[in-house]
Order: C-alpha cells, then sequence, then structure tokens
C-alpha cells in the first residue's frame, strides 16, 4: 500500500532530519518520518552545546586540531574540516529558525554568544542554551516543522528498508536510484510505502551498510545497528 508521495523524505526527527526538513521545504513537499513521538531522539538529550569557532582569538585551524587530537587518528579530517568551517554559518541558521541560545550581556543592544569550554577545546567555543541546549534546538525546529504547509510529520513510524533499484529485476546488484521506503506504523502494526523523489536519512552512519546506531542513553534507539539500505 502506497501511503503517500511526497517529493523528500526524511527518516529521523532531530536535528540533522528537521533542519534538513526544513531547508528541503523551500524546493518541495517533505514527509518526516520518526519512530516515536517526534521530539524523541538524542538531540532532545543532549545538553552541553554545539563546539563553534566564534570568539575573535579563535580559528577553523585551532578547532580542527583540538578534533583530531582529540579523535586521535580516528577522525576523516575531510569531514572534521567541512564541520568546522560550516559551523558558524549553521549557527547562524538556528538563531535565525528562532533558537534562543544563552548570551552574555554587554552595552545596550550587544549581546554576544556566552561561550563555555569542554575538554579538549583550548578556546572558549560551545554554544549553549543554559544546560538544555538539545532540547531548545529540538523544540524551535519542531515548531517550525509542525507550522509548515510543506511538512507532514508522521510519528510512531519507522523505516524498515530503502527502496532501491536493488528491488527491480533488471537492476540486480546494482544501486542507482531510490524510490522511498517501506514503514512500519508502531500504532496499527501496518507495513506501507512511502514514495519519494529524495529519500534522506539522519540516524545514521555509512560503513558497509547504512545503519541504524545507537547513541545511549536515548531510549527512541533501536539497539542494535539495523541493515536498512545496503551502502553503494
Ligand atoms: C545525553 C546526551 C548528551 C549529549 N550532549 C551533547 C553535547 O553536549 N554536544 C553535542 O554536540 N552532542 C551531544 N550529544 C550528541 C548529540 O545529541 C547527537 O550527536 C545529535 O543529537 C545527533 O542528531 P541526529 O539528528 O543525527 O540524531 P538524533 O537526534 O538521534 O535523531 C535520530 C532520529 O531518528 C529516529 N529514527 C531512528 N531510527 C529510525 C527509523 N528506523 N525510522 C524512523 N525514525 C528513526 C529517532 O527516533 C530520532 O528521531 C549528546 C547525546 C546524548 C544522548
Amino acid at each position: 500500500m502506497i501511503k503517500n508521495n511526497s517529493d523528500f523524505l526524511v527518516i529521523g526527527s532531530g536535528i540533522a532530519g528537521l533542519c534538513f526538513a526544513i531547508n528541503a521545504s523551500r524546493y518541495g513537499t517533505v514527509s518526516v518520518i520518526t519512530k516515536k513521538q517526534d521530539s524523541e531522539s538524542n538531540t532532545n538529550y543532549a545538553q552541553g552545546g554545539i563546539a563553534c569557532v566564534i570568539d575573535p582569538s579563535d580559528s577553523f585551524e585551532k578547532h580542527i586540531f583540538d578534533t583530531l587530537a582529540c579523535g586521535h587518528g580516528l577522525c576523516n579530517e575531510k569531514a572534521v574540516r567541512i564541520l568546522v568551517e560550516e559551523g558558524p554559518s549553521r549557527i547562524k541558521e538556528l538563531i535565525d529558525w528562532g533558537v534562543d541560545f544563552s548570551r552574555v550581556p554587554q552595552a545596550k543592544n550587544d549581546y554576544r554568544l556566552h561561550l563555555g569550554n569542554e575538554g579538549g577545546h583550548s578556546v572558549n567555543r560551545i554554544v549553549h542554551a543554559r544546560d538544555l541546549t538539545g532540547k531548545a534546538v529540538e523544540e524551535k525546529l519542531l515548531d517550525i516543522v509542525r507550522a509548515s504547509k510543506n511538512i507532514r510529520l508522521y510519528e510512531h513510524h519507522c523505516a524498515v528498508e530503502l527502496i532501491t533499484d536493488h528491488h527491480l529485476p533488471r537492476q540486480q546488484g546494482k544501486i542507482v536510484h531510490s524510490y522511498g521506503a517501506y514503514v512500519l506504523d508502531t500504532i496499527t502494526r501496518t507495513i506501507f510505502t512511502l514514495q519519494s523523489k529524495i529519500p534522506s536519512l539522519h540516524p545514521v552512519v555509512q560503513a558497509r551498510y547504512i545503519s541504524i546506531r545507537r547513541t545511549p542513553p536515548s531510549p527512541p534507539e533501536t539497539g542494535s545497528p539495523w541493515p536498512i539500505a545496503p551502502a553503494r
């Protein structure tokens, strides 16, 4: 059974999925599925804050250096560079969307972000909303998503498999496109198809399989790496 067609299918309602959905909704219709209630995500439990180069005494090179040092050889340097260099514009985007990060009151009309420090950072660079940063971000993004005419949010809907070319007999073995996902409605216990031109997974890492992985202690995670799409 096909339940809905949309231009974009987003799997996961944490910071990654919701940011993608909000941006994508400017270009077409978006379905966001999430396997529990909408706010249930690691994002909602994150407390400390988001590391970002803001302070004039800081630099991208310092942040990259600190990150690689803490990663102890495990980090992909190219990915770290993208993450660090895009940080300021992503924080600006969150502020523009209304996330109320903690500020340092200065002179009149001059409120700079308060920057905390955490292990491994040589400069104060933790942008935070008191000590409930993730909740502040999640709530604001959900407000925008709920108000958007172009976004439909499906709570208690769990992706079980991506639909790709490997489902077509003529394309055996090849994965060229994805057309959506098979989704389990965990309330009615029925499986159906959500079709989309562009599926996008947001609770995932890419390894041999694109997997759902658990970051303790967030309760909605399935607990076991759960392959829903073979890697290219
Ligand atoms: C207690 C705690 C504290 C943290 N503190 C910090 C911090 O201070 N700073 C920091 O940078 N990071 C912190 N983190 C890590 C941070 O929360 C995560 O890196 C970040 O929230 C990941 O965002 P995400 O959108 O990728 O995933 P998530 O927020 O985990 O969202 C994943 C979403 O996918 C959904 N989902 C999963 N599988 C499926 C499926 N099969 N079908 C449908 N939906 C599915 C989940 O229900 C969820 O909505 C913390 C994490 C925790 C748990």
